[in-house]
């Protein structure tokens, strides 16, 4: 396995409407431990295949000890609204408030073989999953701010800030 490099918001890989994939083949099987390993790494809740700079319809995403990968992700029914707060691991530094997604999803996808998948999603997980499915739409969490006063930037933790004054000061 290997960490892979996340691209940020002003890579154009990340606007770009990722390629279905059609071929499915062992190769996959790597790709996807890597995506789980730079997500861990990351502290993410999900990648999208485009976040590494790849233009493909794949993303993986973990909740509560759940992992998914999914390759051609459609959401196929949509119930709900609901108003949450949204980090993504290629926007460093800042979250999104108040950002709109359905509360409860139908996902139909592929597996890593290739097998037709069905997930049914709510809360926190479709939320992720909304995430990712745009990312292979190129379209980023700032796109559907409601209001641009809700993209916060984030500020360092104190003990942090401190940490690193504490190292640059001369013996
Ligand atoms: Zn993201």
């Amino acid at each position: 396995m290997a960490v892979r490099k996340i691209v940020t918001a002003e890579n154009p890989v990340l606007r770009q409407k990722a390629k279905k994939v059609h071929r499915f083949d062992n190769s996959h099987k790597k790709l996807i431990a890597d995506m789980f390993e730079t997500m861990e790494v990351a502290r993410g809740a999900g990648l999208a295949a485009p976040q590494i700079g790849l233009s493909i319809r794949l993303f993986v995403a973990e909740y509560e000890g759940e992992r998914i990968a999914l390759f051609n992700p459609e959401i196929v029914k949509r119930e709900g609204s609901v108003l949450g707060t949204e980090g993504c691991l290629s926007i460093p530094g800042y979250i999104g408030e108040n950002i709109p997604r359905a509360e409860k999803i139908t996902v139909k996808a592929q597996d890593y073989k290739g097998r037709q998948v069905r997930h049914e999603l709510e809360g926190w997980f479709a939320r992720i999953v909304q995430h990712e499915i745009d990312h292979l739409d190129g379209i980023l969490y700032l796109d559907r701010l409601q209001r641009p006063e809700d993209l916060k930037e984030l500020v360092p933790e104190e003990e942090e800030a401190l940490e690193e004054e504490v190292a640059v000061q001369p013996e």
